[in-house]
C-alpha cells in the first residue's frame, strides 16, 4: 500500500541572499521526518521540474529584492508565467502553497511572492495552504515557523484530495498516511524536534531525525529575575524545549601550510567585473558635533572602463574588521593558521540535500582571506546555526541557554536578545565561552559577505573620470549583549581607510583637484534601476532627498548643469529639490547647492531643519514631508498637469513612507478626490516610472 502513496511534493525556492534557500532546506529536512519526500530545486532550474505537468503539491519559498522585485533566480520563471498568451486554466491542475519573504520597511513588501502568487491564481492554480508572508523587519521566523508547522497537515489534506480526485478510497489513503512515520496532525507537526532536559547529558541530538521526549528538569536554579542573552527565567527556563533538527554537517576543511596567492577580489563576485580604483579625495560633510558623520569620497575611474549614469548605484567590495578577524581566529584556536591555505570540500556521504561547495568560498585561499573577504562574520546567527553551536558547547548551562534561544519556546528571547540586539557570532562566542565551533561550521552557516551598494553622487559629464559617493558612518552603540560599540562593516572600513586624506569639515561640492592617495577600493556596477533623469530634458521633476538621500541628486544637478551649458538651445523643465537635515550648521551636507539655484540649474530649493528651533511666527516645515504639503499646488501641477517625475532617495524606514503619504494627501487635495483615488494615481505614477524611489536602511 505504501508504494501507492503519493508522498512526494515539489519544493521550489527562489533566493537572493540565501534565506529562502535555507528555509526550503529546513522544509526539505522536516519533510523527511514526516515521511514525505520533498523534490527540491532552485526555481531557476527549469529543466529539473515542469509545472505544466506537475501533479503533486508544489511548495514555493520566494524572497523579494530591490524595490519589490522577485530574486534574480526567479526572473526567468516569472517572465515565463507572465506570458499573456497563457490561458486562464493553464495551471488548473496545480495545487500549491507559497511562502513569501520580505521586509515591511520597503514599500512593496513581499512583492516577489505576491507577484508569483497572483499570477499562479490567475492561471487557475489552487492554494492547498494559505500563503505566508514573512517579514524580516520583525523576524522572519514569526511567520516561517508556524507556516512550516501547518504545512504538514495541509500537505496531508492535499494528498487526500488528490487521491480522491484520482478515484481512490480516501480511507485507504488516510490510514496509510497515518501509518507513515511521523506523519499526522497528532504529532503537532514537530516530529523533527527534540524535547530536551539538561541533566540528561546522554541526550545527544546527533541523529537529525530522531525524536526524544524527555521530562524537563533544570539543574541550575534561576538567580536573576531578568532574562538576558545568557540567562533565562521561567517559563522558558523550565520548559521542555522543541528545538530544530541538527543540520547535517557538509563541509570538510583541510589546512595546507604552503605558499601561494589569494584569489583576486574580482573572483568573489558573480555580477560582472570588479575594478580596483584609487580614492582621490575624502571630505567630511558634517561638523564634529553632528549626530552622524557623513563622508564624501571621490574615486578615480579614468583608467577603467567603468561607466555610470547619474542615479546609478554601484557596489563596494569590503572586508571584515581586521581586529574581529584576529579575535575570531584566536577564539577558534586558529591564530597560528591564519596564513595557511584552506581547501574546502563537500563531506562525502553528507545527509545534506544538494550539498555543494559554497560559491562564495574560493577553491583555494588562506584562512584569513576567507574570514576577511568571504564570510559575513557580523551576520545575525540563524536558529539553525545556534542549534549547531549547541553541539560545540561544553558547559551545561551555556548549552541549555543556546538550546532555549533556538527553541520554539525561546522564540521571543531569540528576537529580543539576538535579532533585535544584532548579536553576531563573536558576541555569542564571548557570551558562551565554552562554545568552540569548528571552521567548517562557520563556512556552513555564515552567509556571503555582501558588497555594499552606494548611489553615485556625481556626473560623468561634469567630472569625467571621477565617481563620487556619500555615506554616513554607521555606528552601533554598545548594549548589554555587546559591551563594545562597533561601526558598520563597510562604512567603518572606509572611514579608517580614508582617515589620512580626510579634509575635515570642508563641506564642499568642489572635488576638483583631489589629493593623491595610494588607497584603492574594489567596485563593480550594480545592475540598473530606473532612477535616472527623465530622457526628455523639458519634463519637470521634483527631487526629495533628506540626509545622504541627497547624494544622487548632486549627480543629477551636475549633469543638468553641464547639459545646460552645452545645449543652450534645449528646453529645460522646472526642477525642485527638497532637502532636510537636523541642524543647518551641523549636517547640511551640500550648502553649495545654492550655486545650482544661482546658475538656473535648480528652479526651487527647499530646505528644512528638524532640530533647529525657530522664532518665526509660523513654524517652518521640519521634515521633507511637511515641505511637500506646503507646496502641494505646485507639486501636484508638476505631477498631474505637466506629467513630471518625482524622485525620492534616502532612509527607507520613516522617510519614504512619510513622503508617499504626503504625496497621496496633496494629490487627493488637489484633485478633490478621496484618498483611495489618490492612492491609485500614485500607484499609476509608480507603474509609469514617474514616481521613483532609491531607498535604503
Ligand atoms: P553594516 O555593517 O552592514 O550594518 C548596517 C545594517 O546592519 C544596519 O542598518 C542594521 O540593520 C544592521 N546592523 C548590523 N549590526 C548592527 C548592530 N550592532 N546594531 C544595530 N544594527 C546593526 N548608504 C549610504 O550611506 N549612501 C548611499 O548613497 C547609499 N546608497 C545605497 C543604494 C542602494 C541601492 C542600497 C541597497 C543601499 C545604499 N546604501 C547607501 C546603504 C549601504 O549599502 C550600506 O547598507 C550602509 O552604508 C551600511 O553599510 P555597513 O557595511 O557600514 O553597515
Amino acid at each position: 500500500m505504501c508504494c501507492d502513496l503519493k508522498r512526494r511534493f515539489l519544493l521550489l525556492y527562489a533566493t537572493q541572499k540565501g534565506q529562502a534557500k535555507a528555509i526550503a532546506e529546513e522544509i526539505w529536512q522536516q519533510a523527511g521526518a514526516h515521511g514525505l519526500e520533498a523534490d527540491m530545486h532552485c526555481i531557476s532550474e527549469m529543466d529539473k521540474y515542469n509545472l505544466e505537468t506537475e501533479k503533486d503539491p508544489v511548495v514555493i519559498v520566494i524572497s523579494t529584492t530591490g524595490t519589490g522585485d522577485p530574486p534574480d533566480a526567479a526572473r526567468k520563471f516569472v517572465k515565463k508565467i507572465q506570458d499573456t498568451t497563457l490561458p486562464p486554466d493553464h495551471f488548473a491542475h496545480l495545487q500549491y502553497g507559497l511562502l513569501g519573504l520580505g521586509d515591511s520597511e520597503y514599500t512593496f513588501f513581499c512583492n516577489g511572492g505576491k507577484t508569483v502568487d497572483r499570477r499562479l491564481q490567475e492561471l487557475g492554480a489552487q492554494h492547498f495552504y494559505d500563503t505566508g508572508l514573512a517579514d524580516d523587519c520583525v523576524g522572519l521566523e514569526l511567520v516561517v515557523d508556524p507556516w512550516i508547522d501547518g504545512l504538514w497537515l495541509a500537505l496531508k489534506e492535499a494528498f487526500l484530495l488528490q487521491k480522491e480526485k484520482e478515484g481512490m478510497s480516501s480511507d485507504a489513503v488516510s490510514s496509510s498516511l497515518s501509518a507513515a512515520p511521523h506523519v499526522g496532525h497528532e504529532l503537532n507537526l514537530s516530529s523533527e524536534v527534540q524535547n530536551l532536559k539538561l541533566e540528561d547529558e546522554r541526550v545527544r541530538s546527533s541523529d537529525v531525525l530522531t525524536q526524544k521526549l524527555v521530562d524537563i528538569h533544570l539543574v541550575a536554579p534561576t538567580r536573576d529575575t531578568e532574562p538576558s542573552l545568557v540567562h533565562s527565567v521561567p517559563p522558558v527556563s523550565q520548559s521542555a524545549l522543541s528545538i530544530p533538527a541538527l543540520p547535517p554537517e557538509y563541509i570538510e576543511v583541510q589546512f595546507q601550510d604552503t605558499h601561494g596567492k589569494n584569489p583576486h577580489l574580482s573572483s568573489l563576485i558573480s555580477e560582472g567585473t570588479a575594478f580596483e580604483v584609487p580614492v582621490t579625495k575624502a571630505v567630511q560633510l558634517t561638523r564634529e558635533d553632528a549626530i552622524k558623520t557623513a563622508l564624501l569620497l571621490e574615486l578615480d575611474i579614468a583608467d577603467t572602463v567603468f561607466d555610470y549614469q547619474p542615479g546609478d548605484a554601484f557596489c563596494v567590495i569590503c572586508p571584515n574588521n581586521v581586529n574581529e578577524v584576529e579575535e575570531l581566529l584566536h577564539i577558534l584556536g586558529l591564530s597560528e593558521k591564519g596564513e595557511y591555505f584552506v581547501c574546502v570540500k563537500v563531506k562525502e556521504g553528507t545527509k545534506k540535500k544538494g550539498a555543494a561547495h559554497p560559491q562564495h568560498i574560493p577553491e583555494r585561499s588562506t584562512l584569513k582571506f576567507i574570514l576577511t573577504w568571504c564570510l559575513e562574520i557580523r551576520a545575525i546567527p540563524k536558529k539553525a546555526f545556534l542549534r549547531a553551536l549547541v553541539e560545540c558547547t561544553s558547559d551545561v548551562g551555556e548549552k541549555r541557554r543556546l538550546q532555549e534561544l533556538c527553541s520554539r519556546q525561546g522564540a521571543s528571547d531569540y528576537t529580543r536578545f539576538i535579532r533585535d540586539s544584532n548579536v553576531c557570532l563573536l558576541d555569542l562566542l564571548h557570551a558562551f565561552p565554552s562554545c568552540k565551533p569548528s571552521l567548517n561550521l562557520l563556512i556552513e552557516h555564515l552567509p556571503k559577505l555582501q558588497a555594499r551598494s552606494y548611489s553615485v553622487s556625481s556626473s560623468n559629464l561634469y567630472q569625467p573620470g571621477k565617481l563620487c559617493f556619500v555615506f554616513n558612518i554607521v555606528e552601533f552603540p554598545a548594549c548589554p549583549a555587546r559591551p563594545v560599540s562597533r561601526k558598520g562593516v563597510c562604512t567603518g572600513w572606509l572611514a579608517e581607510l580614508v582617515a589620512p586624506l580626510l579634509h575635515p569639515n570642508k563641506n564642499t561640492l568642489d572635488t576638483k583637484g583631489g589629493s593623491s592617495s595610494t588607497e584603492k577600493i574594489s567596485i563593480f556596477a550594480r545592475p540598473n534601476n530606473n532612477f535616472h533623469l527623465p530622457a526628455d530634458p523639458s519634463v519637470p521633476f521634483v527631487m526629495v532627498g533628506p540626509g545622504t538621500g541627497i547624494s544622487p541628486f548632486i549627480g543629477f544637478l551636475q549633469h543638468r548643469q553641464k547639459l545646460r551649458e552645452e545645449h543652450a538651445d534645449w528646453e529645460f523643465g522646472e526642477t525642485w529639490l527638497v532637502f532636510g537635515c537636523r541642524h543647518q550648521d551641523r549636517d547640511y551636507l551640500f550648502k553649495q547647492l545654492r550655486c545650482f539655484l544661482e546658475n538656473g540649474t535648480l528652479t526651487h530649493l527647499k530646505v528644512c531643519f528638524s532640530r533647529d528651533s525657530s522664532a518665526a511666527e509660523v513654524a517652518p516645515p521640519k521634515y521633507v514631508q511637511d515641505v511637500i504639503r506646503l507646496y502641494a499646488k505646485e507639486i501636484a501641477r508638476v505631477l498631474l498637469k505637466e506629467r513630471g517625475y518625482f524622485y525620492v532617495c534616502g532612509d527607507k524606514k520613516h522617510m519614504a513612507d512619510g513622503v508617499s503619504d504626503a504625496v497621496v494627501d496633496i494629490l487627493s487635495m488637489e484633485m478633490e478626490a478621496d484618498k483611495l483615488e489618490a492612492m491609485k494615481i500614485l500607484a499609476m505614477l509608480r507603474e509609469a516610472k514617474r514616481y521613483l524611489q532609491d531607498v535604503w536602511s
